[in-house]
């Protein structure tokens, strides 16, 4: 069939390319009428350290559409950012996440924690981005050195310059950065030492066959070398056995996140979470976090 409608026949329809089409653009409206009415959850996912401490959580955002089947967060996301939605979802985001600290700032349980919000390459380029988060924090009243923004690793960085002031002006406010998605994308080293980062967040696609996978192992390993040498933390996503954390431990690896713990979870159920947590741990041990309930 391919081969009789020739090399020089122009497919004017395509109905795969069609639904594709057809739905990016139904999902775009859907996210545009969604962020107006602020139709968007954060949902907290546990981030442990190598005694079994909760230290924080990643928020992740959840579409709860009403009509469709919601896409994926990878699929919306990438939506929000081809349409430049990404800046007032983002900025709901972090409004939520900085509202929620400020309320858990009163709990024992939860005052503590480091609460990890992800921000597109497009907020960071966006020009009032720092003015934007100084206003949340103040509005909200969160502690900034609590927040820390997770930026992808593969994000397009036009000018860098501006990239680093950015995050300076950032740190210099408290807030920490953490390079997600590590190992997938392409910053050089050099690149690497010039950004202002404190964490590196190794993929989860090399944290999936660690076990099997040489090449993965030694990436894995690289990338604890590597945060080690720099002077930054390295955290694990996507750690679903205790064989991987285990293999990840034993190459110097100090904070885990991952389905072995706990999935992403709504905000009450977190603070439930973490309440049950604190009050379990033995009185004059390191709390645990037991792995295989949690
Ligand atoms: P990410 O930031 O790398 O987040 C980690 C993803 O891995 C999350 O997928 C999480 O649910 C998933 N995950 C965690 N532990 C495990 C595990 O043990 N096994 C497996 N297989 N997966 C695990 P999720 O929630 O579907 O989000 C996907 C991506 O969407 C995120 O990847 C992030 O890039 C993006 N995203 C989500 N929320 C936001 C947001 O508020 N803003 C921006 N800019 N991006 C967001
Ligand atoms: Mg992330
Ligand atoms: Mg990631
Ligand atoms: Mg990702």
């Amino acid at each position: 069939e391919a081969k009789t409608s020739g090399r020089n026949a122009v497919r004017f329809f395509d109905p795969a390319m069609q639904t594709l089409i057809e739905s990016r653009a139904v999902i775009e409206a859907d996210l545009r009428e969604d962020i107006a009415q602020k139709n968007f959850l954060l949902y907290y996912q546990p981030q442990v350290d190598d005694d079994g401490r909760l230290i924080g959580a990643e928020a992740l955002t959840r579409w709860p559409r009403a009509v469709q089947k919601p896409p994926s967060p990878d699929e919306f996301i990438s939506v929000a950012e081809n349409s430049g939605l990404i800046i007032p979802l983002g900025e709901g985001v972090l409004e939520t996440a900085c509202s929620q600290m400020a309320v858990w700032a009163n709990d024992p349980a939860l005052a503590g924690l480091t609460i990890a919000v992800n921000v597109s390459g497009l907020q960071l380029h966006h020009p009032s981005f720092v003015d934007r988060v100084r206003e949340t924090i103040e509005a909200t009243g969160a502690n900034p050195n609590l927040l820390k923004l997770e930026v992808t690793e593969s994000f397009e960085i036009s000018n860098i310059e501006e990239v680093i002031a950015k995050m300076t002006a950032l740190r210099k406010l408290g807030i920490r950065f953490s390079l997600d998605d590590f190992g997938t994308g392409y910053s050089s080293l050099s690149y690497l030492k010039r950004l202002p980062i404190d964490q590196l967040k190794i993929d989860k696609s090399f944290v999936r066959d660690v076990m099997s996978n040489p090449n993965d192992a030694a990436i894995a390993e690289t990338i604890i070398a590597l945060g080690d040498t720099l002077g930054l933390s390295v955290i694990a996503e996507g750690v679903e056995t205790e064989a991987q954390r285990a293999f990840l431990a034993a190459r110097g690896c100090r904070v885990y996140q991952g389905y072995l713990f706990a999935r992403p979870m709504p905000a009450k159920q977190f603070a439930q979470f973490a309440t049950l947590f604190s009050r379990t741990k033995p009185a004059n041990e390191t709390p645990r976090l037991s792995r295989r309930e949690a």
